[in-house]
């Protein structure tokens, strides 16, 4: 199993040596503007590298909204960071599943969804999994409970899309941990990323504050249980940089180790 963090996106391969990570996830550009991401000069390096390599889109892209200046510029934002994260060689790019604002339908923050993907397909596809990540918050968020991303997925559930797992955002979401792979994969079909990070709110509080995994108000074998049951590449989003990343890596790579049979 793959095990890796998410970084700063100055020089991700050696903050994987820092951790000791097998993976990376990074920023191509600020997470709360709506600057196009740049070409790297170290592109050919994460391309060739043993690391592997997710890119998160940036926080305020909502392709769900209905606010066409939010949703339009989303859409191309979106496209164009997953050209940018081809261009690196990245095996993923993540972005949050949206959400619609108060009063609106949630049904049309699903119709927004599928012109999205609509507009991608016909702009000659994302180039690599795309993956909506379940979210924490807001009241008529499409992947924050598991009845709204069943009601996506039987819109969008035709296009290449893939799904990651926030285990915090599962939590603080709503949702219990125990059982929720299969719940999940049930929806899905599939787990492609697991973002395994425990949580500094209580379950179902809607907040959104990563905490490292022993910390927090998660059960730290909970969150190991989930990750073995997913079967699927973690980045932990955790505090503490490298030496805190460090900690979280090698605590799910000690309890994740076959269990050595006393015979
Ligand atoms: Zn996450």
């Amino acid at each position: 199993m793959r095990i890796g963090a998410h970084v700063d996106p100055t020089d991700p391969l050696a903050e994987a040596t820092a951790r000791t990570a097998d993976a990376v996830q990074f920023f191509l550009s600020d997470p709360q503007g709506w600057k196009a991401p740049q070409p790297r000069a170290d592109a050919d390096r994460l391309r060739a590298a043993e690391v592997d390599v997710y890119v998160h889109a940036p926080y305020i892209v909502n392709v769900a909204t209905g606010n066409n200046r939010i949703r339009i510029p989303s859409r191309k934002l979106l496209l164009a960071h997953a050209e940018a994260a081809t261009a690196i060689g990245a095996k993923g790019l993540v972005v949050h599943g949206g959400h619609v604002n108060a009063g609106a339908d949630p049904a049309s923050g699903i119709e927004n969804w599928r012109k999205a993907l609509a507009y991608a397909a016909d702009s000659g596809g994302f180039g690599l999994p795309v993956l909506i990540e379940n979210t924490a918050g807001g009241e008529n968020a499409c992947a924050r409970r598991l009845d709204a991303l069943a009601r996506l997925w039987d819109v969008i559930g035709e296009y290449e899309v893939g799904f990651c797992l926030d285990t915090c955002h599962a939590h603080a979401g709503g949702e219990e941990l125990l059982g929720l792979v299969d719940r999940v994969k049930a929806i899905t079909g599939r787990i492609d990323l697991v973002h395994a990070n425990n949580s500094k709110d209580a379950f179902d509080s809607g907040r959104d504050r990563h905490d490292n995994l022993r910390g927090g108000t998660i059960e730290p074998d909970l969150l190991v249980a989930v990750v073995r049951a997913a079967d699927a590449p973690v980045i932990v989003e955790t505090p503490g940089g490298a030496e805190g990343q460090c900690g979280d890596i090698a605590f799910l790579r000690g309890h994740l180790a076959p269990e050595t049979s006393a015979v």
